[in-house]
């Protein structure tokens, strides 16, 4: 959807209901003192930060996709597809076989691991 800029520095966006109100639960739970509007410009920057991090820090991975309980991240370095998975509870490399792994540690770091979240197991 266009996002027309009204020339005072923001720009409007639609967000679907549902995520509006996840977000606004997290906005009440965490007392923050700035609007909420505000505060998802905050989240929306740090998006674009995190994506600038991990560019510099790990250049040769990038994200593929989700696909039931696996996240895919291509690897330039070695040349490989890696399968980064839920296993007791840790992010779990199958192509290191180690939960502590520069693909498990850029997998935590991408907003996709979010989908890998009806894997887990609460209460462990
Ligand atoms: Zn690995």
């Amino acid at each position: 959807m266009l996002m027309e800029s009204k020339g005072d520095g923001y720009r409007r966006t639609p967000i679907k209901e549902g995520v509006f109100l996840k977000l606004k639960e997290i906005y009440n739970n965490i007392g923050i003192d700035k609007g909420i509007s505000g505060w998802i410009s905050d989240i929306l920057s740090l998006y674009v930060m995190k994506h600038e991090f991990l560019k510099i820090y790990a250049p040769y991975l990038s994200y593929i996709a989700v696909h039931d309980n696996e996240l895919y991240i291509k690897d330039n370095k070695i040349d490989k597809i890696v399968e980064i998975t839920i296993r007791d509870n840790k992010i779990y490399c199958k192509y290191c076989e180690r939960d502590n792994c520069i693909h498990a540690m850029y997998a935590i770091a991408l907003l996709e691991i979010g989908k890998l979240t009806k894997y887990l197991k609460k209460d462990q």
